[in-house]
């Protein structure tokens, strides 16, 4: 009776370092069955970080080729030097295919695929508070006290402007935040902008039967 626009979902899940965003993009893949892109990094891959899973890691030279061959949907220089971006071929494939897709990207890529996808949905994670955050990011221990404290700048900075997003999802607990995230993306189905057609058949028709079935 309706049918729906057939283009999948651009979901944009941003949020500062430590803030919990991949456990919580991992539950909604695991749950809904999302496809993620897997970014571009010119960083080096942490231990336990895997080529083609985590990130396709390339060098800084072969990052700018890419731009320069116009194969990202976005891309940032998000620390000191380091490029991160979206290769754009498969994430609109699948939109196209009526996928649904999720990009964990920071706010500058976020608000870039905003400007030329206006119908992304925009997701920013919050940590329950900065002081938490900080305890979080020293936690980790997998960077050192430099790169904690940039990390910590950035995520002050996001934070103020997060008014540049559609949603915003405390992350006090995992569970929660994934709740209201599946809430978001179900409320996001039901639009009337992404439906293309109704057909309700024919009113006639419709009385008539009934009134045939009342004889
Ligand atoms: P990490 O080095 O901790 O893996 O990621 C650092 C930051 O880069 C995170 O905020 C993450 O969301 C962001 N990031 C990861 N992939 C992309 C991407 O493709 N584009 C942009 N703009 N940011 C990304």
């Amino acid at each position: 009776m309706i049918k729906n626009k057939k283009d999948g979902i651009l979901l944009i899940v941003s949020g500062p370092s430590g803030a919990g965003k991949g456990t919580i993009c991992k539950e909604i893949i695991k749950d809904l069955g999302i496809w993620q892109s897997i970014s571009m990094t010119t960083r080096l891959p942490r231990e336990g970080e895997v080529e083609g899973v985590n990130y396709y890691y390339v060098t800084e030279e072969e990052f700018k080729k890419h731009i320069d061959n116009d194969e990202m949907l976005e891309y940032a220089n998000v620390y000191k030097g380091l490029y991160y971006g979206t290769p754009k071929k498969e994430v609109v494939k699948r939109l196209n295919n009526g996928e649904d897709v999720l990009l964990e990207i920071e706010m500058e890529g976020a608000m870039k695929v905003k400007e030329k996808y206006p119908a992304a949905i925009c997701i920013f994670i919050m940590p329950p508070s900065m002081k938490e955050l900080k305890r979080r990011l020293e936690g980790r221990g997998t960077e050192t006290k430099e790169k904690v404290l940039e990390r910590f700048t950035k995520a002050y900075q996001e934070v103020n402007e997060v008014t540049k997003y559609n949603y915003v999802v405390i992350n006090d607990e995992v569970s929660n935040a994934v709740n209201k995230i599946k809430a978001i993306i179900e409320a996001e189905k039901c639009r009337v902008d992404r439906i293309e057609e109704v057909e309700v058949g024919n009113i006639e028709e419709i009385i008539h039967e009934e009134l045939i079935g009342m004889e």
